[in-house]
C-alpha cells in the first residue's frame, strides 16, 4: 500500500490528538496539520483563561507531539478561502475536519442585540489575544450579568471581577492588560437556570474562585432546591457533591467575612427572559424556575429584575461551517457517523470529523482523545478496505505547496512557530513575565517566516 496522505484541518487539541493517534496506527501515513492562524493549539491558546497556568501541562504535551516532526504543521492557511476543500482533496487521500467551536450559541430573548450584550466566546477571544478580534473591549459596566453556569461562565466572571494587577503575572497581551486596568466593575451576577446539582462548573475551577484576591463569592439560600434527580446526581457523582458542597459553604459565610471591593454572585433557578434597556443594557429580567423531578425546570411566572449595564452570554459554544463540507445548522456540527462525514444518508468517502465539530461543544479537553480514537478507527478501516484515494495527484504537500506559492500564501511552519515562541518569551522576559502574546497577525506571520516586521504587537 502507498503512503496515505492525510490532511487534518485545525491544530487545536482535537486535530493534534487525531494526528497523534493516526501517526501511531498501523497505517503508513504522512500527516499535514493545517491551521488558519499562524500559531497552533486552538482553544488551548485562544480559549483557556490566561490565569489558568495548569493548562501549561497540556500545551507541553501538545508541543512534544508536534516537535517530533512526523506531523507537519502549516499555519496561516484558511481551508475554504486560501485553498478550497475540493482542492485539498486533489492532494490528500483523507481529510479530517477538527475545527472545533469558536462562536457563541444563540440566545433568542428580547434585548439580546443591545450593544452591551456580548457573547462569551468573543470576550474570551479578546482577552486571549486572538488576532481576528477587536483590540479594545468596552469595560464600562459596574454591574454585569453572566448567563450560564459552565466553566466558560466561571472564566468570564473571574476575569471580569479580578483586579488587573492579579492578571499581570499571566501572558495576556499588552492591549488586554491596558484594557483591564480601567475596569470599574463591582458586582458580577452569574445565573444558572437549573438547581445547584445541575450546575456545570467543575469542583477545582469553582474552588479556585474562592481564592481570587479582593473578590467575595455570594450565594443565596433561596436558590437552593433539590428534586429526585438532584439527590441522585449528588449520590452518584463525587464531582456534583463537591460542587454542591462548595456552593453551600458560601451560603454560610458570616457577613463580616464579606469585605471585598468586588463581588461575584452565583444565582440559581433563574432563567433569562429579557435584557432590559432601550439603547443600552440597563438590566436583566430573570424568571424563577422550579425543578420538575428529573432535573429539568419549568418557569414559575415570578420575575426578578437586576440592574446591570452589560450582559455576557456563556451558554455554550457553537461550531462554524467549513466551506465545502456539509453542516447541520441546528446542531452546529458536521453531520457524521462515528466520525465519517455524511451528506444526507450518504457517507462522503475520505472525509472525517473529530472533536467539537463532530460531537458538539461539550466535554473537557481529555474527552477529545477518545473521540479522535473513534474517528481514526474509521480511517484505518476504510484504508484497509482500499476506499481511500485522493481525487488528483495525491502527493500531499508536495503538490499543494505549488498551489500555495502560486497564490503567494504566506504559510507558516513548525520551525516558524518555534521562532514566534522565542519572540513571545523574549517579550515576556523584558516585562518580567514568562511570555507575552503577540496579537497582530502580520507580526505573528512575519516573525514565523523570518521576515522583516514593524514590531507591532497588537
Ligand atoms: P457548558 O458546560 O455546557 O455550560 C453551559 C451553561 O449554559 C449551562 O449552565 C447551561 O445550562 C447554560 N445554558 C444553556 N442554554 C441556556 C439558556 N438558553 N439560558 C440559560 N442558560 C443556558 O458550556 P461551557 O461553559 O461553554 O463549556 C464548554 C466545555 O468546555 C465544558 O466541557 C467545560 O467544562 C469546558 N471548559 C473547561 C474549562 C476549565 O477551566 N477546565 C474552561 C472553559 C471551558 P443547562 O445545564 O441548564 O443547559
Amino acid at each position: 500500500m502507498k503512503t496515505l496522505n492525510v490532511a487534518v484541518i485545525g491544530a487545536g487539541p482535537a486535530g493534534i490528538y487525531a494526528s497523534d493517534i493516526l501517526s501511531k496506527s498501523k497505517l503508513d501515513v504522512s500527516i499535514d496539520l493545517f491551521e488558519r492562524l499562524p500559531a497552533p493549539y486552538g482553544l488551548v491558546r485562544y480559549g483557556v483563561a490566561p490565569d489558568h497556568p495548569r493548562i501549561k501541562a497540556i500545551i507541553d504535551a501538545l508541543y512534544n507531539t508536534l516537535k517530533r516532526g512526523d506531523i507537519h504543521f502549516y499555519g496561516n492557511i484558511n481551508i475554504g478561502s486560501d485553498v478550497t476543500l475540493d482542492e485539498l482533496r486533489e492532494y490528500y487521500d483523507a481529510i479530517i475536519i477538527a475545527t472545533g467551536a469558536d462562536a457563541d450559541a444563540d440566545l433568542n430573548i428580547p434585548g439580546v442585540d443591545l450593544p452591551e450584550s456580548y457573547g462569551a466566546a468573543d470576550f474570551v477571544s479578546w482577552y486571549d489575544g486572538h488576532p481576528d478580534y477587536p483590540r479594545t473591549w468596552p469595560l464600562q459596566a459596574k454591574e454585569i450579568a453572566v448567563f450560564g453556569v459552565g466553566n466558560v461562565a466561571l472564566d468570564v466572571a473571574r476575569v471580569l471581577a479580578k483586579h488587573a494587577e492579579d492578571m499581570m503575572v499571566t501572558e495576556i497581551p499588552d492591549n488586554v492588560a491596558e484594557g483591564l486596568k480601567n475596569n470599574p466593575v463591582t458586582d458580577v451576577h452569574v445565573f444558572g437556570r437549573r438547581g445547584p446539582a445541575q450546575v456545570k462548573f467543575t469542583p477545582m475551577e469553582l474552588r479556585e474562585l474562592g481564592h481570587v484576591p479582593d473578590v467575595d463569592i455570594i450565594v443565596y439560600p433561596e436558590d437552593f432546591d433539590y428534586d429526585v434527580a438532584s439527590e441522585k446526581a449528588i449520590e452518584d457523582s463525587k464531582m456534583t457533591k463537591q460542587v454542591v458542597d462548595q456552593l453551600t459553604n458560601w451560603v454560610f459565610q458570616e457577613p463580616e467575612e464579606l469585605t471585598a471591593s468586588r463581588r461575584i454572585h452565583i444565582h440559581m433557578l433563574q432563567q433569562p427572559v429579557e435584557i432590559l434597556g432601550d439603547e443600552h443594557v440597563e438590566g436583566v429580567r430573570m424568571e424563577r424556575m422550579a425543578l420538575q423531578g428529573d432535573g429539568s425546570v419549568k418557569g414559575t411566572g415570578e420575575m426578578i429584575d437586576y440592574p446591570v449595564q452589560a450582559v455576557y452570554r456563556a451558554i455554550g459554544y457553537a461550531s462554524s461551517p467549513i466551506d465545502g463540507a456539509p453542516f447541520d445548522g441546528k446542531k452546529k456540527v458536521v453531520p457524521n457517523v462515528a466520525g465519517r462525514v455524511m451528506r444526507g444518508e450518504e457517507i462522503i468517502t475520505g472525509l472525517y470529523a473529530t472533536g467539537w465539530i463532530k460531537r458538539g461543544p461539550v466535554g473537557l479537553i481529555g474527552s477529545t482523545k477518545s473521540d479522535a480514537r473513534e474517528t481514526i478507527d474509521c480511517i484505518v478501516e476504510d484504508a484497509e478496505a482500499g476506499l481511500l484515494a485522493a481525487k488528483g495527484s495525491g502527493n500531499g504537500f508536495e503538490g499543494l505547496r505549488v498551489l500555495l506559492d502560486e497564490r503567494s500564501t504566506r504559510y507558516t511552519t513548525w520551525q516558524g512557530w518555534e521562532l514566534l515562541e522565542a519572540f513571545e518569551k523574549e517579550l515576556g522576559a523584558q516585562r518580567g513575565r514568562t511570555r507575552v502574546k503577540v496579537v497582530e497577525r502580520e507580526t505573528m506571520t512575519a516573525v514565523s517566516r523570518g521576515e522583516d516586521h514593524d514590531g507591532k504587537l497588537y
